[in-house]
């Protein structure tokens, strides 16, 4: 039987992490072998390893591209869950979708929206194509309404702090010290200083 895909998505803060953990931690209780896959240049949390903003974490493999996913498939695997797709690109459409169709479980979890509020491929394209979409928002730093955005704070480390390849594939990189979760209203409200 083919698996299914499931997308989590949302603006920074919103939960994607915390809800993929959760997700994975019910899959290892059923006896599920689970690949959890992050990416290499996001070392915020140490290499190999996602991490929610509460703290939570799990150990993962961290690919550079999309495309080394199935290489670490183990025999027995039947869920594959992805953090951070969006520093995977494009290429993660062919890749989740082959190992869907060939009966694999997989659930990605990543940002929906850019810093300046524009979708932020893959995740538009992957929830077009999922059985399912947990669509979270966060809380608005502003006003404590749904956040669907984030915006980044002034001074937060940028272009000249990241690596190349990270502003190639991401914009930034970053957390807490540097982004907000904002609402509609307040999407366009300068940023305070950091
Ligand atoms: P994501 O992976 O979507 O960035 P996480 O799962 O890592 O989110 O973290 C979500 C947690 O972040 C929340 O449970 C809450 O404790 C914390 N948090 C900090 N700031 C906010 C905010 N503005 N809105 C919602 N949660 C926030
Ligand atoms: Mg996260």
């Amino acid at each position: 039987a083919p698996g299914r895909l499931e997308v989590i998505g949302g603006p920074m803060f919103a939960g994607k992490t915390t809800e993929l953990v959760r997700r994975v931690d019910r899959a290892r209780i059923a006896g599920r072998e689970v690949l959890v896959v992050s990416h290499a240049l996001d070392e915020r949390h140490g290499p190999g390893r996602i991490a929610s903003h509460t703290g939570l974490a799990v150990a993962s493999r961290a690919v550079s591209r999309a495309s080394e996913i199935p290489g670490h498939l183990r025999p027995g695997t039947v869920l594959v869950a992805v953090d951070e797709a969006q520093f995977l690109g494009l290429d993660l459409v062919d890749v989740v979708t082959d190992l869907a169709d060939g009966g694999v479980d997989v659930v990605v979890a990543g940002l929906t929206v850019t810093f300046d509020g524009r979708p932020f491929e893959p995740l538009p394209s992957l929830m077009a194509l999922a059985e399912s979409v947990t669509r979270l928002t966060a809380v608005c730093t502003v006003c404590g309404r749904d956040a669907a955005y984030h915006v980044r704070l002034h001074g937060a480390p940028g272009r000249e702090a990241a690596s190349d390849a990270l502003t190639t594939v991401a914009g930034y990189v970053g957390g807490a010290e540097s982004y907000q979760a904002r609402c509609r209203a307040h999407r366009a409200v300068h940023p305070p200083d950091r």
